[in-house]
C-alpha cells in the first residue's frame, strides 16, 4: 500500500520507514514545511508533534485517507467524528509497542490474584516527565493505588516492571524497550487490521490484540 508518513525525518519516523518498506509498503515521507501530496495514499501514519498531528489528520481525512497516529498529547475526539462522518478510520495508540501493551494486559490479570503491587518505570535521563504515561495507565488498570517508582539514568532506554507481592511469593512482569524499531510491529498490526475497525475513532493497540 502507498502510505503517507508525517514526521518521516523524526526519531520514530526514521526507524519506522525502513520497516514499513520492508513489509512491502511504499512510503511517502513528509516533515514540517513540506506540501503533503496524498493522492493515491491508502493510509496516513503520523508521528509528529501534538501541534502538527490534528492538522495532518484533518488534511488526510478530507482527502478520504484513514489514519494511524502515534503522536501523543492531543485529543483526537473531534477528528474521530469527522472520520466517522466520512466512513474512514482514525486509529490512535499512545503506545505502539506490542510488548508493553501485553505487559499491561498480563498485569491486569495478575492483579485479580495479588492484592498488592508496585510499579518501577526506568527511562533514559533525557525523559523529562515522571511518572511515565504507561506507568500511570498501568496503575489505573490495577485499580489498587499501586505506587510508582521512577528511575532516570543514562544507559536506560524504556523499561517497566510490575512487581506483585503475596504470602511467600513474588511475581514480576517486565517489559524492556531496546529500540524505536519496536513501534513498527504495532504500526504494521494497525495497518493490517484497520479495515476491520468500525469507522471513526479507535484508541489503543489493545483493541487489536
Ligand atoms: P521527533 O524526533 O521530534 O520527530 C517529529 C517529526 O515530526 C520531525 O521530523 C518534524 O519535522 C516532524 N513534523 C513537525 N511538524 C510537522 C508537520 N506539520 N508535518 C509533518 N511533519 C512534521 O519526535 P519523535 O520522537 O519521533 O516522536 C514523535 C511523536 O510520537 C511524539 O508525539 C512522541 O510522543 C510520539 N511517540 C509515540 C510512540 C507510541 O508508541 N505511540 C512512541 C514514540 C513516540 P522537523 O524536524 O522538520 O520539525
Amino acid at each position: 500500500m502507498r502510505l503517507a508518513l508525517f514526521g518521516a525525518g523524526g526519531k520514530v519516523g526514521q526507524a519506522l520507514a525502513p520497516r514499513l518498506e520492508a513489509a512491502g509498503h511504499e512510503v511517502r515521507g513528509f516533515d514540517l514545511g513540506d506540501e503533503p501530496e496524498l493522492d493515491g495514499c491508502g493510509v496516513a501514519v503520523d508521528f509528529t508533534t501534538p501541534e502538527a498531528a490534528p492538522e495532518n489528520v484533518r488534511l488526510a481525512l478530507e482527502h478520504g485517507v484513514s489514519c494511524v497516529v502515534g503522536t501523543t498529547g492531543w485529543d483526537p475526539a473531534a477528528l474521530g467524528s469527522l472520520a466517522a462522518d466520512r466512513g474512514l478510520r482514525l486509529f490512535v495508540a499512545p503506545n505502539f509497542s506490542i510488548g508493553a501493551v501485553l505487559m499491561m494486559r498480563f498485569a491486569r490479570e495478575a492483579a485479580e490474584h495479588f492484592p498488592r503491587a508496585e510499579i518501577v518505570e526506568l527511562h533514559n535521563e533525557a525523559k523529562k516527565d515522571a511518572p511515565s504515561g504507561t506507568a500511570r495507565a498501568t496503575a489505573q488498570l490495577l485499580g489498587n493505588d499501586a505506587q510508582i517508582h521512577s528511575v532516570r539514568l543514562p544507559g536506560l532506554v524504556a523499561h517497566q516492571e510490575v512487581i506483585f507481592g503475596g504470602e511467600g511469593q513474588l511475581l514480576t512482569i517486565r517489559h524492556d524497550t531496546t529500540g524505536r524499531e519496536s513501534f513498527a510491529d504495532g504500526v504494521l498490526l494497525a495497518l493490517s487490521k484497520l479495515g476491520e475497525l468500525p469507522p471513526g475513532l479507535t484508541v489503543g493497540l489493545e483493541a487489536l490484540l
